[in-house]
């Protein structure tokens, strides 16, 4: 790992193009060395934080305090085994690279994640998503250097708490994650596909686009290019001539409410239920037992959850694409609801400041708080 004698400022790091230099800047393009600098690191009071592609953090203007560590570590292994071919990939590598390189070789399970930006070590914190795949379907486990204890050591997909644009290594907001750990590596269990057919198909408007069923499997390469269409047509594929793409992808989570909260919503907004819980349960009460008579049992109704559109209610609170606050050059995508974008120039203020709009119009409109997606740096919403 090296310093920079000149810390670059995230503005140049990110795909918003916005954030302050900080005080330190170092770059690990090698395991070991990046294990040994952050373990110096942190015997130290000195602030730090990592950073991948820079496409899911949204970082103050002002100097960013302490030291900045650029994850560059590069290497793809391939492990075969019973069950697939997994693959053992660093932490720096680019994590649409490594799709096209999984598409290449005829391994299936991450083709329609084609065209998410950023770092394959980034991948598992929010459990990157899209067009029906999830990180979770196809993560074996990661290596993690904990902060507390210093060590390195192979978790278990199943101990990181893996959920819609979530895990345990997540610092949702700028707030800390519930487990300080660092992604050195990640493994991947994909399947291994001789006829070049992707895993069914199992996003309505990818099989659309695809012209098949819901269901069906097509070719990985045919997989790859329809969602790289599909992204490109809504700005969700970096492109330097595009302002649209400079954004930290959706804004917003999807809010997870109760069935009854979402009552109050029209008939037409879209939502989707979640999980897959019993209606009714029978309860038997405690109270009243006694040794001779059991008590007679009542039935209790569960609460399901359901998943609402952000975008839905960010349009329906009066909020268009294009959108933005008088004098201010961050916007809504023109192309993408979800999306706050730099429309050149625009500063972390402007964005902070676009943000809370949208999400006191959303309160206002429907009493629902929209959740930040992207990790902020020194920035209050
Ligand atoms: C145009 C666009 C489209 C997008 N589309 C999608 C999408 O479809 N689905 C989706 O899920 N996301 C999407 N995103 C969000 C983003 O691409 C993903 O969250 C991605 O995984 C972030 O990777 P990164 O390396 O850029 O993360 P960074 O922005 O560099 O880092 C994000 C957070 O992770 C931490 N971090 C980074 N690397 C490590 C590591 N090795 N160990 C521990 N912590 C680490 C950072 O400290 C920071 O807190 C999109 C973003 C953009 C700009």
């Amino acid at each position: 790992m090296s310093e920079l004698a000149e810390p670059t400022p995230l503005a140049e790091l990110t795909t918003l193009g916005i954030g302050g230099a900080p005080e330190r800047m170092l770059v690990a393009e090698d395991t070991d060395e990046l294990v040994a600098q952050l373990t110096d690191l942190w015997q130290s009071d000195e602030p730090w934080m990592v950073l991948g592609g820079g496409s899911n953090t949204v970082a103050t203007d002002d100097e960013i305090a302490g030291a900045v560590v650029l994850i560059r570590t590069q290497g793809i292994e391939r492990i075969a085994t019973d069950e697939g071919v997994v693959l053992r990939v660093q932490a720096g590598e680019t994590w649409d690279d490594l799709v096209a390189y999984a598409v290449e070789n005829r391994l299936a399970g991450i083709e329609a994640l084609s065209g998410i930006p950023g770092s394959v070590g980034a991948a598992p914190i929010q459990n990157i998503g899209a067009y029906g795949q999830e990180l979770s379907s196809v993560l074996l486990g990661v290596e993690l250097l904990d902060v507390e204890t210093g060590e390195r050591s192979h978790v278990p997909a199943s101990a990181l708490g893996l959920g819609y644009r979530t895990s345990v290594l997540k610092r949702h907001g700028g707030a800390d994650a519930e487990r300080d750990a660092v992604v050195l590596s990640v493994d991947l269990l994909l399947t291994e596909a001789p006829d070049g057919m992707g895993r069914p198909v199992a996003y309505t408007q990818l099989a659309s686009a695809l012209e098949v069923e819901l269901g069906d499997r097509v070719e990985l390469t045919r997989v790859r290019d329809a969602v790289l269409r599909l992204r490109r047509s809504k700005g969700m594929v970096l492109d330097p001539s595009d302002r649209d793409t400079y954004s930290a992808g959706s804004f917003f989570t999807n809010p997870i409410v109760t069935e009854q909260a979402s009552r109050v919503l029209p008939a037409d907004a879209p939502r989707w239920p979640q999980g897959n819980i019993d209606e009714t349960v029978t309860v038997i009460p405690l109270d009243g037992s006694s040794d001779v008579v059991a008590p007679p049992p009542i039935q209790a109704t569960l609460q399901r959850e359901v998943k609402l559109s952000a975008a839905w209610l960010i349009e329906h609170a009066s909020i268009p694409r294009g959108f933005h606050l008088p004098g201010s050059r961050a916007a809504i995508s023109s192309k993408h609801t979800l999306a706050l974008t730099n429309q050149g120039n625009a500063r972390a203020d402007d964005i902070a400041a676009l943000a809370r709009f949208v999400q006191a119009r959303v309160q206002s409109e429907f009493g629902i708080t929209l959740q930040p997606e992207p990790v902020l740096i020194d920035i209050e919403l």
